[in-house]
Parts: C-alpha cells; sequence; structure tokens
C-alpha cells in the first residue's frame, strides 16, 4: 500500500454533487493513499450566503494546492456569471479539457472497445459566448475568436499526452472546409505542432464526418483534439458510446494547476435521494490520481469499478434497463461495492 499524502481542493458543489464527491473520496482513500481535503463552497447554494457563487477564497484554494477534484456546480441566474464552470477555467487558465471514453465491459448501451481521449479546448472559440443582437429580435451576431498560441498549446497537449500514454495517433477535428480562417488556423497550428511528434500519427477529421464515423466505428480512434464547441458535443456522443453521463469522468488541466470534474451536472431531479451513479465522479478521481503520478492507485480504483460492473450483480438506476439481472443500488452502496472489490482484489 502507498502512503504518499496530499491536500487536494473539495467542491462539493450542487445538486448530486456533494453525494458523488463523498463516493469518490472514500473510493480514493480506499487506496492508502492520504488526503486532506480543503473543502470550499461554490455555485447556487453558496451565492445565497456569500453573495457569488465563486468565492475568491475557492480560487485561492485551488491556487495554492495545484488540484481540485469538483463536482457540478449551478450558476444562479442574475449572479453575474455566464457559468461558474466556464469561469473557474477562466481564472485558472485550464485551457484543455480532457475527457476519456472507455468501455466498461458488461455495461449496458455500451459500444464494445472504445478507448477515445477528447482533448477540447476550453479557453475561447464559440463557447465563450461574445454575441449580441444586431437588429433585436431580427439579427443576433456571435463572435467566434481563435488563437494561434491557445491552439498551439491544446494540440501539443494532446500529442504530449498521446506520447506519455503510448497512444497510436491523435485526430484534429475541425471544420476547416467551411470556416477557412478560424478553423483553418487550427488545423494549420495542428500540421506544425505534429512535425514535433514523427512517432505519433496525424489524422484530420471534418466535425460532421467525425461524428458519423464516432458511431459506426469508434474503435478506430483514439485521441481527438478540437476547438471548443465542437469539443463540448463531440465528447457528449464519446460519453453516449460508452454508458452516459453517469460514467464519463473529465480534468481541467492548465499549466500548473488541474481541476477534475465529472462531465455530468448537477442532475436535480434525483439530488439527495442517495440514487446517482457515482462512477463518473470516482473514475474523475482516478484521473486526478494519475495527474498526481499515483498511477497504481489510478489503476486499482478503475479495475475495481470495471470488476463491479462485469460482475453484474449490482448497478445504479441511471443503467438498470439493460441489466435485468442485476440488483438496483444507490450511490452509497455502488461506493462500498467499489471499495470492497479494490480492497479484496
Ligand atoms: P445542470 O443544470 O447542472 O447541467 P442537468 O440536470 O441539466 O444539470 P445533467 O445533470 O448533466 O444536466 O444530466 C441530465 C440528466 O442525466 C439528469 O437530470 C439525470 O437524470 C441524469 N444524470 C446525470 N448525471 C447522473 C449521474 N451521475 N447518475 C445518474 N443520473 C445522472
Amino acid at each position: 500500500m502507498a502512503h504518499n499524502a496530499y491536500t487536494v481542493t473539495l467542491i462539493p458543489g450542487d445538486g448530486i454533487g456533494p453525494e458523488v464527491t463523498e463516493a469518490a473520496c472514500r473510493v480514493l482513500e480506499a487506496t492508502g493513499l492520504s488526503f486532506t481535503w480543503d473543502v470550499q463552497n461554490a455555485g447556487a447554494a453558496v451565492a445565497e450566503r456569500e453573495g457569488t457563487p465563486l468565492p475568491d477564497a475557492v480560487l485561492d484554494s485551488i491556487r495554492a494546492h495545484g488540484v481540485a477534484l469538483k463536482g457540478p456546480v449551478t450558476t444562479p441566474i442574475g449572479s453575474g456569471f455566464r457559468s461558474v464552470n466556464v469561469g473557474i477555467r477562466k481564472a485558472l487558465d485550464l485551457y484543455a479539457n480532457v475527457r476519456p471514453a472507455l468501455t466498461l465491459p458488461g455495461l449496458p448501451r455500451s459500444h464494445p472497445n472504445v478507448d477515445l481521449i477528447v482533448v477540447r479546448e476550453n479557453t475561447e472559440g464559440l463557447y465563450t459566448g461574445i454575441e449580441h443582437e444586431v437588429i433585436p429580435d431580427v439579427a443576433a451576431e456571435a463572435t467566434r475568436i481563435i488563437t494561434r498560441r491557445a491552439s498551439e498549446r491544446v494540440v501539443r497537449y494532446a500529442f504530449e499526452y498521446a506520447r506519455r500514454n503510448g497512444r497510436r495517433g491523435v485526430t484534429v477535428v475541425h471544420k476547416a472546409n467551411i470556416l477557412k480562417i478560424t478553423d483553418g488556423l487550427f488545423l494549420k497550428v495542428a500540421r506544425e505542432v505534429a512535425q514535433d511528434y514523427p512517432d505519433i500519427a496525424l489524422r484530420e477529421m471534418i466535425v460532421d464526418a467525425m461524428c458519423m464515423q464516432l458511431v459506426v466505428q469508434p474503435e478506430a480512434y483514439d485521441v481527438l483534439v478540437t476547438t471548443n464547441l465542437f469539443g463540448d458535443i463531440v465528447s457528449d456522443l464519446c460519453a453516449g458510446l460508452v454508458g452516459g453521463l453517469g460514467v464519463a469522468p473529465g480534468a481541467n488541466i492548465g499549466e500548473h494547476i488541474a481541476v477534475f470534474e465529472p462531465v455530468h451536472g448537477s442532475a436535480p431531479d434525483i439530488a439527495g435521494k442517495d440514487i446517482a451513479n457515482p462512477i463518473a465522479a470516482t473514475l474523475t478521481g482516478a484521473l486526478m490520481l494519475r495527474h498526481l503520478g499515483e498511477r497504481e492507485a489510478a489503476a486499482q480504483v478503475e479495475s475495481a469499478i470495471a470488476s463491479v460492473i462485469a460482475a453484474g450483480r449490482v448497478i445504479t438506476a441511471d443503467l438498470k434497463s439493460g441489466l435485468p439481472g442485476a440488483r438496483v443500488v444507490g450511490t452509497r452502496a455502488m461506493a462500498d461495492e467499489i471499495i470492497h472489490n479494490l480492497l479484496t482484489n
């Protein structure tokens, strides 16, 4: 057992956030690593008390520790934020959003043999929402800024990730046939960066063709890198290929800071009922372990989750439909099952 100790900012968040992050923390602690969780509150609940959904203390804590595990947070209307999540990414310059989509054998509605990593540019593009009405109710305009700097660092991150993790290739996903200037720049920079990585193959795919390919033969692809809005859409498609939001982890990576958060939102419809699937948050925790250099502990967590799914004895309600033989368990019981597996294998 390992005995390394880490201090991590923990943002439980809104809705199902506190339940799934609590479950994830218990699983991470079961690896034998020692964590001090610096709990910081952001989102709708804290906005009422402090007047802002993103108090400075939250960002200060993440800056101090360099790493955070975050549940989903809701952005209250009228809070001055378009999105607290985007606010955190911007304030900390978390330029790469990384979303793995990996088949868990035995999971219903899951495509076999998918092992994709979507690397999404996180700081610019259409997702920043720079838009205005040109003539109210008649015409509206959005501004899409693509820069060489942001394109280069996210593409470089994708290639470095590929090299570090023994990946076969990087596919740059774009629409440069139509958006000749903006996506043209992204594609041009990708080709330039690829020259520095002769050991990693560069493929180019137009985003619409990419979506079709991902549905038809996702196993043929490996690391994908793309601009902000395309990445938002393509990564949800990839999550759907491997079982949906309940099992989709994510990470936001900056130069010296990383914030780990599941892809799903706060799911208010199921909050507080102990029925949310904690696997997405727990796999997110495993990504964090790998970032901390704890590869063995990360593999332990991932393989415990895979074993629980493969055994097919228990499942959370979101995935029940395809597993008629499995007993439905709640958030806490699923975490217990993963921990039991981790400790006995
Ligand atoms: P937000 O407004 O914070 O984005 P949302 O409800 O609009 O929240 P999500 O939470 O991302 O969006 O997901 C939509 C639906 O998917 C939820 O309402 C919920 O039914 C289901 N869902 C999401 N995450 C989970 C999970 N971890 N376990 C089970 N079901 C989930």
